[in-house]
């Protein structure tokens, strides 16, 4: 079965520091890692009404490790109606934050989803959710991540692939979220 891939990347318009480029570089090394973790993942995925997401994190490695970059994950957990919404990001955050990595450098949902629950945001792949953008928001005040940390959403239903790569700060400023620092919104 043939399917067609759109691909929608957001020009970084902001001048990028060599850490930024350092990271960036990581990331383009790990992409494919990344889909394919934060894809499998997501078949764990428990939800009562079969909404799946996988996502993928690549962390700065703690010190003392072998390795320089580490990836951690996470997919969303519901099992019944009304119970506490786990999303996969913040599951894959709680993994990154407990290995004591030190900074995310870049987040990768895969899902088959579209619906961020805003009616005024409609798209081709799931972006995070008001409360994931909370904790995003959060995590950036904390240095856990910055305004630079890339964000790819991958929709991989079949005929439907699609892909959107962003950074946080772009992403959050699409919402108009709170707290965004002004040069941020495009
Ligand atoms: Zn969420």
């Amino acid at each position: 079965m043939e399917s067609t891939l759109h691909r929608h990347q957001e020009s970084f318009s902001q001048p990028r520091s060599l850490e930024a480029k350092r990271y960036d570089d990581a990331y383009r090394t790990h992409k494919q890692d990344l889909k394919v973790t934060a894809s499998r993942i997501r078949d764990e995925a428990v939800s009562y009404r079969e909404f799946k997401v996988g996502c993928a994190l690549l962390a700065e490695a703690p010190e003392g490790k072998t390795v320089d970059y580490t990836i951690h994950f996470g997919y969303n957990f519901k099992p019944v109606k009304g119970s506490e919404k786990l999303c996969a990001e913040r599951n894959a955050f709680e993994s990154a934050i407990g290995d004591q990595s030190p900074h995310i450098i870049a987040i990768v949902t895969v899902s088959q989803e579209t619906s961020t629950g805003d009616p005024n945001q409609s798209h081709s792949v799931l972006h995070p959710c008001d409360m994931c953008r909370t904790m995003l928001m959060d995590y950036r005040e904390r240095g856990v991540i910055s305004g630079d940390t890339i964000i790819c959403c991958v929709n991989d239903g079949e005929g439907t692939e699609a892909e959107e790569e962003c950074t946080v700060d772009q992403l959050l400023a699409r919402y108009n979220d709170s707290s965004i620092p002004a040069q941020a919104v495009a």
